[in-house]
């Protein structure tokens, strides 16, 4: 079976996404394209998925007869209208993170998700595909004992203009925040903030390094030091310490060399290389499920247990050094045991 697959949102993850489900992928076609910008859903049809339909609105390609299932992959603050939407069509869903800009709007998601009785939504939290990622769960789940602390590290080199410290948060650690619940199978129940002094590099209205830490409701405590001014590369680094031995993230493969008396591995600059591989085995997950009429992988719950935290995460660098407690409500039996 090939699943119709339409795209609302054809900016550059929309278009990688389309390429990734024509080009790479099995099991899917694209058959609708929505985009505010015209121009940008017309210039995908005709590079990427000739086939296409390029609709209107997000809500017209959604209603179509010749889509199974949709990809949101427009701009954050968009997402919950279309995913609310392919839920109340009943056709599965991938919406890129965030699922929604706010808690309450990720609420309102998961309440029509489990409204409608089963799964439909799948979150882009892609590192939960990484290789990297996962090789590190099996050896924290099976090897090193009780998770007692992690040390973490999110450091791109530079990062727009109208980037703010606000945005660390909810454009950066937001990848943190989902995939250490994951890796440790727990909740956090508090956020606090710290901020060393500020790198030269930086601007007013970005207070650049900053430390997060979080505590789990098994009290894990997981520090991750947010560095986007860090100039020297992307560099995404997990250490787990256990009760028993410490695992750490794998570095990107990259070729080591002994060159003009030096010892040298390369560093990735660009984050769209650091985790290419895991997109396709997350699309690849999601047509596979979306075939069987549900979804897979992080869940609408997810999405809304992230935006809970980085509210608390915001809340706590304005505190500044003060703890804020991180409270939800019961999981709901449709995303599995708490
Ligand atoms: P982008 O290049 O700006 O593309 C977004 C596209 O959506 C633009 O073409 C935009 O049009 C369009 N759009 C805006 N409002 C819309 C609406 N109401 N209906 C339909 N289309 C609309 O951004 P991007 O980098 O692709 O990011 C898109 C989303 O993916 C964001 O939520 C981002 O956080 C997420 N993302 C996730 C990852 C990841 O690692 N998982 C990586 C990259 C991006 P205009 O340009 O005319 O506004």
């Amino acid at each position: 079976m090939t699943l119709r697959i339409g795209v609302i949102g054809t900016g550059a993850i929309g278009r990688d996404h389309a390429r990734r489900i024509n080009q790479v992928l099995q099991g899917g076609r694209i058959t609708a394209l929505s985009d505010v910008n015209r121009a940008s859903a017309d210039a995908v049809r005709a590079d990427i998925a000739p086939d296409a339909t390029v609709f209107a609105t997000g809500e017209e390609l959604i209603a179509s007869p010749d889509v199974d299932a949709v990809l949101v992959t427009s701009w954050g603050a968009t997402h919950e209208q279309y995913v609310l939407a392919a839920i109340a069509a009943g056709k599965p869903c991938f919406c890129e993170k965030p699922l929604a800009t706010t808690a309450d709007g990720a609420k309102r998601i998961v309440e029509a998700e489990v409204a409608h009785g089963t799964r439909l939504v799948q979150v882009g939290f892609m590192r939960r595909y990484d290789e990297g990622y996962v090789a590190l769960k099996k050896v924290t789940d099976s090897q090193i004992g009780a998770p007692i602390m992690v040390h973490a590290a999110h450091r791109n080199p530079t990062v727009p203009e109208a980037y703010t410290t606000p945005m660390a948060i909810h454009d950066t650690l937001i990848h943190e925040i989902d995939v250490f619940r994951w890796l440790l199978d727990d909740d956090y129940v508090s956020a606090r903030v710290t901020f060393p002094r500020s790198c030269a590099r930086t601007h007013a209205k970005l207070r650049d390094p900053q430390i997060v830490t979080l505590v789990t409701a098994k009290g894990t405590v997981i520090n991750t030091e947010i560095f986007v001014n860090c100039h020297y590369g992307y560099d995404i680094q997990c250490e787990v310490v256990g009760e028993d031995g410490i695992a750490k993230l794998p570095e990107p493969m990259a070729i080591r060399t002994r060159l003009n008396a030096t010892l040298s591995n390369p560093i990735l600059t660009d984050w769209k290389d650091r985790f290419v591989a895991s997109y396709d085995v997350e699309l690849q997950d999601f047509l596979r499920a979306a075939a069987q009429g549900t979804a897979s992988g992080p869940t609408s719950w997810d999405g809304y247990m992230a935006a809970v935290a980085s509210d608390a995460c915001v809340a706590a660098q304005e505190a500044e050094g003060d703890s804020i407690a991180i409270t939800y409500p019961a999981r709901p039996a449709l995303y599995g045991k708490g």
